[in-house]
């Protein structure tokens, strides 16, 4: 089962696997561990923002 988080505002994934390099963060740290002030990388949306996706591979069978 893969988790992902998605950010309700722009639709940007998080993976926990690869983390968000881009802000100096993971790869492997789980969403719950991010930091308060993490916030979408691409739009700024804040953490609340963001919904839990239980079953990512059957969302997107392609992924
Ligand atoms: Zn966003």
């Amino acid at each position: 089962m893969a988790i992902r988080w998605r950010c309700s505002v722009c639709g940007y994934i998080y993976d926990p696997k690869k983390g968000d390099p881009e802000s100096g963060l993971g790869p492997g740290i789980r969403f719950e561990k991010l930091p308060e002030y993490w916030g979408c990388p691409d739009c700024g949306a804040e953490k609340e923002m963001f919904e839990k996706i239980e079953n990512y591979e059957n969302e997107y069978p392609n992924y």
